[in-house]
């Protein structure tokens, strides 16, 4: 990862939104774009457990019933990644925060940085399209979450924890809402418009 200088206004954002939503596939593009890394707790989480570690071994129970993991395990590790060199000048967030509880954890790390969220972009997709997406990736990629029963699980816990944090950050006009479903490209677009509206500019076209 290649280390940059803090850019400033404009670099420090997260993605939220529905499993299957597309957060994975626009985060890695975004974070590429905007020149900051791309933290996925997911991500961190899998690779936690292909490599057996002990907090992969507590969060895999878990991630098989599509529940979230303790905010206490969540907490602890998004904590010590936004304390990271490569993080110093933004970063993007896909699936953190997800609870409330997260939340007024990652305001108090943004806080103790001198820092706060430049903007959250809120990814809607109807629930029988992210279904389906999910179904797709159960049966290329093989994720153990991915199965139906678990995928519908995983949508019940979103619209349970995690879609209270909309109106969260709707309130203090950051929010973004962008229409998930189309092309990838048509998607990055509508988010880098979306960003660009709120002057939110690439540092490449600062
Ligand atoms: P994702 O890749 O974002 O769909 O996350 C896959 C699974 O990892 C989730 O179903 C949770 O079990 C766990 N997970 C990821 N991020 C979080 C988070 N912020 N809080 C709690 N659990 C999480």
């Amino acid at each position: 990862m290649t280390l940059r200088e803090p850019q400033g206004k404009g670099s420090r954002f997260l993605l939220i939104g529905p499993p299957g939503a597309g957060k994975g596939t626009q985060a890695a593009r975004l974070a590429e774009f905007y020149g900051v890394p791309a933290i996925s707790t997911g991500d961190i989480f899998r690779s936690n457990v292909s490599n057996q570690t002990e907090l992969g071994m507590q969060a895999k129970a878990y991630m098989d019933a599509g529940d979230n993991v303790p905010d206490s395990l969540t907490n602890d590790l998004v904590r010590d990644r936004l304390s990271d060199m490569d993080a110093a000048g933004g970063f993007l967030l896909d699936g953190y925060p997800r609870t409330v509880d997260q939340v007024r954890e990652l305001d108090a790390i943004l806080l103790s940085h001198g820092h706060s969220l430049d903007a959250v972009i809120e990814l809607v997709a109807d629930p029988e399209v992210v279904i389906e997406r999910l179904r797709l990736r159960g049966a290329e990629q093989g994720r153990s979450d991915d199965t139906d029963s678990v995928v519908r699980h995983r949508l019940e816990v979103y619209r349970e924890q995690t879609e209270p944090l909309v109106q969260i950050y709707g309130s203090r006009g950051v929010l973004a809402k962008v229409d998930g479903i189309g092309t990838i490209d048509e998607v990055t677009d509508r988010i880098t418009s979306a960003l660009s509206e709120r002057g939110l500019a690439a540092p490449e076209s600062a």
